[in-house]
Order: C-alpha cells, then structure tokens, then sequence
C-alpha cells in the first residue's frame, strides 16, 4: 500500500480488500461471506470473518470476531481511534457493539437492504440515540463486497 501523503479514500479501497479477502475464507469454509479488519494507526490490529455456524454461535459476526479480538490484544473494550471496516453493512447487533466500543468510524462495502443498521433498514449508526456518534461511510468496492454474497447463495441454490 503506498499512500503518502495519506489517501483517506485509497486507504479505505485497501483496508477493505484484506475484509474482502476474509470474506473469502468465511465463504470457504461454508459461512456467509463476509470479513472485517479493524485498523489502529493505520495498522491492521484485528481481523474477523463469518463463523456462527461453525463456532454454534449466533453472535459470531465477522464484526463482533475483531472487536472481540482487538479488545482482548488492547485490554480495554473501548476501542478508541479505530476504524472498523467489513464488506457487509452491519446488523442491528453489530452495530449496537460498535458503539458500545466507542469506534471512532465504520466503512462498509455493500449494503443490506434485509438487515442493515446504519441506514439501510434501520438507523442505529446514522441517527444514533446514545451520545456517542461513530463516523460512517458505505459504499466502498461494494461490487466486489456484493458480489462474493450473490455468488456464495448461488452456489448454495
Ligand atoms: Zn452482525
């Protein structure tokens, strides 16, 4: 990644190809393809992609896997000045952890128009009832984030 002077939107285009990346190993292993990788200083602190079926649990999001992950490495669930990026808009569930952990921004890829939490179906993250407000950007290489779903429930059909 070469990105100096520092690129905000080439930063976002690479951060989101390493999600994309542990989508594909969600997807490989019979989980819903998505990934997410959450960023500190520009560094990549913790990873996480779709395991609920495999780990019997209803809250292993790709979301909640790095959050719990970068927590346990910083020993402190306030994950302050990190950036939280994963190639599906988050549900309510993750969202609500996402702002228990005080991140400072979310990236998404492509939206959910069934489940999503930050402006899609409901507005946790957009229009946040709680004090703390977590900058938000949707939309990056969502084909490609889009496409690794589409492709997986087909191959599913
Ligand atoms: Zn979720």
């Amino acid at each position: 990644m070469n990105s100096s002077p520092s690129d905000p939107q080439t930063d976002d285009d690479a951060y989101m190809h390493e999600a994309l990346a542990l989508a594909a190993r969600a997807a490989s292993e019979g989980e819903v393809p998505v990934g997410a990788v959450l960023v500190q200083h520009r560094r990549v602190i913790a990873q996480g992609w779709n395991q609920p079926i495999g780990g019997h649990d209803p809250s292993a999001h790709a979301e909640m896997i790095a959050l719990r992950d970068a927590a346990q490495k910083l020993g402190n669930y306030r994950l302050l000045g990190t950036t939280l990026y994963v190639t599906l808009e988050p549900c309510v569930m993750c969202a609500g952890a996402i702002i228990h952990a005080r991140l400072s921004r979310l990236v998404f890829g492509a939206s959910d128009p069934k489940a999503g939490a930050v402006n899609s179906v409901y507005d946790v993250i957009s229009k946040p009832r709680l004090n703390h407000i977590v900058e938000w950007r949707g939309g990056v290489l969502e084909q490609e984030c889009g496409a690794i779903l589409r492709d997986f429930f087909r191959a599913r059909r």
